[in-house]
């Protein structure tokens, strides 16, 4: 259905302000689909993918730069129209956008929110459910995680010393290491990282594996 049949059977909720659905959002794609990492996998979920980002991984796998401008009430009525009342907010880097508009369209429809975040800029306190942070800093050493606490913390495994997570694990839940899978690799180099992984969860006691199950599968 286009936006504009969207918009036309779009309920506003009495309390929804004006300022919060005009906010615009710079998004790469709006979509439904199965959780594949970490510790919400095998979940549906609506992605709100956000463009832009203040890192540049050599492994990212999404085109963050390339984006549409939409508003509050777009992203809105997009997530609206699926039969789900999860949401993650991923990207890109959602935490460079002010989250506090979408926050409060969505929580005043009941959603639960969690958000995906390199954790380079720190989480408001009540903005989101489920604290995911993914730090970098084994690519950008002199990134600053500011977000030292959450529900999750999910590492990218390149063959990083786990000592450096030290400090950082104790603000957390929940602790995974991922394999860096790298798209344009073979099969055989992408497999020797996934049996280091493997070896390096075997070794750090606390630590759980997370597969990107969602490759595998084909989907989003
Ligand atoms: S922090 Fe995440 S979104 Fe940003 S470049 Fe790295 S992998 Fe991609």
């Amino acid at each position: 259905m286009d936006r504009e049949a969207l918009r036309a059977g779009f309920k506003r909720h009495f309390k929804d302000d004006v300022r919060d659905l005009s906010k615009e959002y710079p998004i790469v794609e709006i979509f439904h689909s199965v959780q594949g990492e970490g510790f919400h996998a095998g979940i549906p979920h609506v992605f709100v993918r956000f463009g832009t980002c203040n890192l540049r991984c050599s492994w990212c796998d999404t085109d963050f730069d390339t984006f549409e401008t939409m508003n509050g009430i777009d992203v809105l009525i997009q997530i609206l129209q699926y039969d789900c009342d999860r949401v993650i907010f991923t990207g890109g880097e959602p935490m460079l956008h002010d989250l506090w508009p979408l926050h409060r369209l969505l929580k005043r429809r009941g959603y639960n929110l969690s958000i995906e975040s390199n954790g380079t800029i720190e989480i408001p306190d009540g903005l989101i459910d489920w604290v995911c942070i993914s730090p970098k800093d084994q690519v950008y050493p002199n990134s600053v995680i500011r977000q030292r606490s959450g529900n999750e913390l999910k590492v990218v495994y390149c063959g990083q010393e786990m000592d450096m997570y030290d400090d950082l694990k104790s603000g957390f839940d929940h602790h995974f290491i991922q394999p860096c899978y790298i798209d344009t690799a073979t099969v055989e180099e992408n497999g020797v990282m996934f049996q280091n992984t493997e070896q390096i969860v075997k070794e750090h006691r606390g630590w759980r594996l997370s597969l990107q199950t969602h490759k595998w599968m084909g989907i989003l």
